[in-house]
């Protein structure tokens, strides 16, 4: 860039439609600008005292590190100035940062204003601009214009001047005048926004938003904030405001946090933290699946605002700050990545954080389940953490059948403790929603014993189940690959006299079941031929109580709906081959068998073994010919009707 020409630059067009709206936004709480332009400018001076601490050269290496805020009015002119002698930019860093180049952030919060502009929320969501990225341009909500000045810390780069009025274009010169290391932003503020000129209203916004701002922030000479670091505190110094308006200040949250942790360690590796899980996962306002980011301070100096390391990738809700004394000054990211500190003090937190989401699941179990509800979904990830997964187990929750409808929540705990001494195992079906799995026909003799089941409705809950395998030794089984002789459940009264008499009862039971097998051996023969190998099977069922028939997998190691979801990945179109269960009892299955039993080769039979075994692949999620199913099931229907119908071969009655 040449010294001292000015360039005319047009904004980049998604930046163009946000400043349009912030230009035009009417929100009440219009300081938050305040708070972004202090906030970028106290990230600049920890950017500037680490490079002093690398040991670089800075330009004008002994200025303080300091936030200077001036306040102005001549006559109908107030301006606003805020001044930092952080890092600086170079004219083409302020290109990059500052206008023309796509921020990722601002089309996301985009998306997030449009879609919340009806909504009470839609000023709370303004609030949070400084969480995309694009903090700066919330300075438009109150200027008419923007003057940034700013000289980069690196010796060579001249000076910058960007100006802009965030209608369409800003223009950009450098200059060759030697002012000092820092930027500078003056605010011409709107009539209608003068208030920012004053003195008062200033330092107030200060005092809400920017409290702990680890550098001076000065107001027309006046320091503002108490530069402290509550994170050195000792706990019961610090009180729970503080604690949440620091969770606020660093996270650019607007609610509080549901949970903190604040620990001091001294051996074997000195660090403190101050941890907090926030109230809400940013993963589904549109930011798309996040990273870990701990701040990461060593001896007072900021050497990492977003460490990855600090935990693992399925704690990445979780915000806060870390310091260690520890840790060398002039370490590197790559560095950071395999340091044997970094590691334990990584291991430390991960377990602390467990051992709170325990003591919160069991002192406070609603709002245990409220946090599940809004991370259970990352958290569940760190099943794939062999060294703290048992930790995990405890902490699942999941949608039950003795629950009245999907919102409520159990663990694999209080599943042991209702149930029936004699039930030997944990069951759980997989589907879609729970008024899918209600209606499975797979459940029925689980609803007839009283056996309770856990629903899952996302496809990790059954890689993370089948995963455990046990819990507490009893074995987690998929209900549709539990064998029905082994499904001795609760429901009734188990006192010792009772026993005898239920297992007679269940002797009886039996009994009456193969009775009634044997009887449908003619239809199970001719299902069988006509079949052939689409099915691994055709039996009597034991399972069924009300469906006349259903699809079971004989394969115990993949239910059928993890079976399914891997066909959908992998676009398989092949039907899967299950067993075909018949239920004896059923006056479909009874009517059928006279039919087979009567020995012709009825072609009525054949629809209806098609239909049979089509049904309960639509049940279970597959149907691959509609038309063929509709035709089949006309044909039926029209037997039927035929059936029913009074002879005769008019249109009507006469
Ligand atoms: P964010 O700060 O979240 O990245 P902003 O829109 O507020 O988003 O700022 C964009 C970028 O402009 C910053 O990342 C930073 O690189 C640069 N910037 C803004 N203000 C300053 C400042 N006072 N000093 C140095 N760089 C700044």
């Amino acid at each position: 860039m040449s010294s001292s020409t000015s360039h005319t630059y047009e904004f980049k067009a998604e930046i163009q439609q946000l400043l349009d709206i912030l230009i035009h936004s009417v929100y009440t709480s219009k300081d938050v600008f305040i708070r972004e332009l202090v906030s970028n400018s106290a990230d600049a001076l920890e950017k500037a005292r680490f490079c002093q601490v690398q040991g670089q050269a800075v330009h004008s290496p002994d200025i303080p590190l300091e936030i200077c805020i001036a306040t102005r009015k001549e006559g109908d002119s107030h301006r606003l100035i805020v001044s930092d002698t952080g890092i600086g930019m170079t004219p083409d860093e302020v290109r990059e940062n500052i206008g023309t180049i796509a921020h990722s952030g601002a089309a996301a919060f985009l998306e997030r204003l449009r879609a919340g502009s009806s909504s009470p929320e839609a000023s709370r969501d303004l609030n949070l601009i400084g969480k995309f990225g694009v903090g700066f341009y919330s300075v438009f909500m109150a200027a008419e214009k923007v003057v940034l000045t700013s000289r980069s810390a690196d010796p060579s780069a001249p000076a910058v001047r960007w100006s802009s009025e965030g209608r369409g274009s800003y223009s950009l010169e450098s200059f060759d005048e030697d002012i000092p290391r820092g930027t500078s932003i003056e605010v011409h503020l709107k009539k209608e926004e003068a208030r920012f000129a004053e003195k008062d209203t200033v330092s107030g916004a200060i005092r809400k938003y920017s409290n702990f701002v680890p550098f001076p922030i000065r107001v027309d000479g006046e320091q503002v904030n108490k530069v402290s670091a509550i994170w050195r505190e000792p706990p019961s110094q610090v009180k729970d405001d503080q604690y949440d308006a620091f969770f606020k200040f660093i996270s650019h949250d607007v609610e509080n946090p549901i949970l903190r942790l604040h620990l001091s360690v001294d051996a074997p590796i000195q660090f403190s933290a101050l941890l907090f899980v926030p109230r809400t996962n940013t993963e589904i306002l549109g930011f798309g699946e996040g990273e870990v980011s701990i701040q990461l301070y060593a001896k007072r100096v900021l050497i990492d605002a977003e460490n990855r390391e600090l935990l693992p990738k399925y704690l990445r809700f979780v915000r806060g700050v870390v310091e260690s004394e520890d840790l060398p000054l002039n370490i590197s990211r790559q560095t950071l990545q395999e340091n044997v500190l970094v590691m334990k003090i990584r291991d430390t937190l991960t377990k602390k954080l467990f051992a709170l989401f325990q003591e919160l699941a069991d002192t406070k179990p609603a709002e245990y389940e409220e946090l599940w509800r809004t991370f259970g979904r990352i958290l569940k990830e760190g099943h794939a953490d062999f060294a703290h997964r048992e930790r995990l187990h405890g902490l699942l929750r999941f949608n039950s059948s003795i629950h009245e409808d999907e919102k409520a929540l159990t663990g694999l705990k209080s599943y042991l403790e209702r149930m029936k001494a004699e039930q030997k195992a944990v069951y759980y079906l997989s589907g879609p929603s729970r008024e899918s799995l209600e209606r499975d026909p797979r459940l029925e003799i689980f609803r007839k014993k009283g056996i309770e089941v856990l629903y899952l409705y996302d496809l990790a809950d059954e890689f993370v189940l089948g995963g455990i395998g046990t819990f507490e030794e009893k074995p987690i089984v998929s209900a549709d690959q539990a064998k029905p002789e082994d499904l001795r459940g609760g429901g009734e009264d188990d006192s010792a006299e009772d026993e005898k008499e239920k297992r007679e009862k269940e002797k009886d039971e039996e009994k009456r079941e193969k009775e009634a097998a044997s009887r449908i051996d003619p239809l199970i023969r001719r299902f069988r031929e006509i079949l052939g190998d689409r099915v691994t099977a055709v039996r009597a069922s034991r399972r069924l109580v009300d469906s006349p028939a259903c699809l079971v997998s004989d394969d115990t190691r993949i239910s059928s709906h993890m079976d399914k979801m891997l066909r959908l990945i992998h676009r398989d179109k092949e039907l899967p081959r299950r067993a075909l269960e018949l239920n004896a009892e059923h006056p479909l299955i009874q009517s059928l068998n006279r039919i087979a039993a009567a020995g012709a080769a009825d072609p009525f039979l054949e629809k209806a073994c098609e239909q049979i075994l089509e049904g309960a692949l639509l049940v279970d999620g597959y149907l691959m010919d509609p038309h063929r199913l509709v035709e089949r099931m006309n044909a039926i229907l029209a037997d039927a009707a035929a059936l029913r119908a009074p002879p005769g071969g008019g249109s009507g009655p006469p």
